[in-house]
């Protein structure tokens, strides 16, 4: 099992070089996608991974190239595997013909440019809060001791300039001890409630992005006043990466509260998979607001490793519009009616309820959990 450990390096004017070997890595990066994209022009196709890390060699050993040598050969290498691992993905997605439009990777501009990895050359970790990459030593603040065997370094930069390490782990599968309670469920996830459970228990999404959006407009305005080119317009950009980070980590820090309680109660958790790019199409930024993708990867994560279920049903399957309690199907349902009767069981339904009823009844016939047919249904037979 792979585990991540982040922590901040201390701010220091040190990390200079760090920002520096950034960059270079950037440079690195745009001149072998340079390359790929004049092979794709001609051929149709890219250069295998082996090819670019040969010609990368060699390159480094030119006059012009030579400062690419700071960064040590294998962070090199690693962004020619990043280069290839994008083009893989494009083409693969070319292959199956996505319904959404697929492009290959992009330049990115030096400012935009994130992180570069070092595998097992290039760093030393020392007990007290101290590391040394390259020839220079930074301190970070070691708030976790780091279990497992480490397999990656990534030096990785915020947009406000904070420099981050991340070691990848590799962990051997160490299952946590949680109690099970015996009790599944299914949830629907909603514009108006985050999720709703099928025990009829609704969470309310804070919808931190909205709550910021007036110091974002004041502080993007600020933005615009700057002159171009100058340190305060630079100064102002820095007060909106901050409030973006902020709502960040707010929305993660919530995610994970969510998701921790979820998955102490529940043994099996059915959630429905949803088509978030179609979603964002038609509702905007509240999507990206709620962040269900992130919060589905957190429960998942969780339930790996405290050996409980997750699992998505389809995403065509009628939830909303089925009658949980007798099974008839509706034909429509518009998006405002929040609640709605049942025509032949007469029964009051709740849109969110209904929804997550129908999502763990579901879940549950197709991995064989129990048989909660709709009641009727059940007496019929
Ligand atoms: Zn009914």
């Amino acid at each position: 099992m792979k585990r991540t450990y982040v922590f901040k390096l201390y701010r220091s004017k040190k990390n200079k070089k760090l920002h520096r070997l950034i960059e270079i890595a950037s440079s690195v990066y745009n001149h072998l996608l340079a390359l790929q994209k004049c092979f794709y022009r001609f051929y149709k196709s890219y250069i295998p991974l082996y090819r670019l890390q040969k010609h990368l060699t060699k390159l480094k050993q030119f006059q012009r190239f030579c400062h690419w040598n700071q960064l040590g050969s294998q962070a090199l290498q690693e962004i020619a595997e990043r280069i290839d691992k994008g083009y893989k993905r494009f083409f693969d997605a070319l292959r199956k013909k996505r319904e959404w439009k697929v492009c290959p990777p992009r330049f990115k501009p030096a400012r935009k440019y994130k992180s570069f990895t070092l595998k097992q050359a290039g760093y030393k970790l020392f007990e007290d809060h101290c590391i040394r990459i390259g020839k220079e030593k930074y301190k970070f603040f070691k708030s976790r001791t780091i279990q497992g065997e480490i397999k990656t370094l990534t030096i990785k930069r915020d947009s406000l300039g904070d420099i981050y390490l991340c070691f990848s782990c590799e962990v051997k599968n160490e299952k946590v001890q949680e109690s099970m309670t015996g009790k599944n469920a299914g949830f629907d996830f909603g514009l108006i409630t985050f999720c709703t459970s099928s025990d009829e228990e609704k969470i309310e999404s804070p919808l931190f992005f909205k709550r910021q959006q007036k110091a974002l407009k004041h502080a993007h305005r600020k933005v615009s006043s700057k002159q171009k080119g100058s340190n305060q317009r630079k100064k102002a950009h820095l007060v909106v990466a901050r409030l973006h980070r902020k709502v960040f980590r707010q929305r993660r820090a919530f995610h994970f509260e969510q998701a921790r309680l979820l998955i102490s109660r529940y043994d099996a958790l059915f959630f429905e998979d949803l088509n978030l790019n179609a979603m964002k199409k038609r509702y905007g930024r509240k999507i990206n607001d709620l962040g269900f993708h992130s919060f589905l990867q957190i429960v998942k994560n969780y339930a790996e490793q405290r050996g409980k279920i997750v699992h998505l049903i389809d995403r065509f399957e009628p939830t909303s519009k089925t009658c949980s309690s007798c099974g008839h199907a509706i034909k429509d349902l518009d998006l405002k009616v929040r609640s709605w009767c049942c025509e032949v069981c007469c029964t009051e339904h709740d849109r969110d309820i209904n929804a997550a009823k129908n999502i763990f009844r579901v879940g549950t016939s197709t991995l064989r959990l129990g048989d909660v047919r709709p009641n009727k249904l059940a007496i019929a037979v």
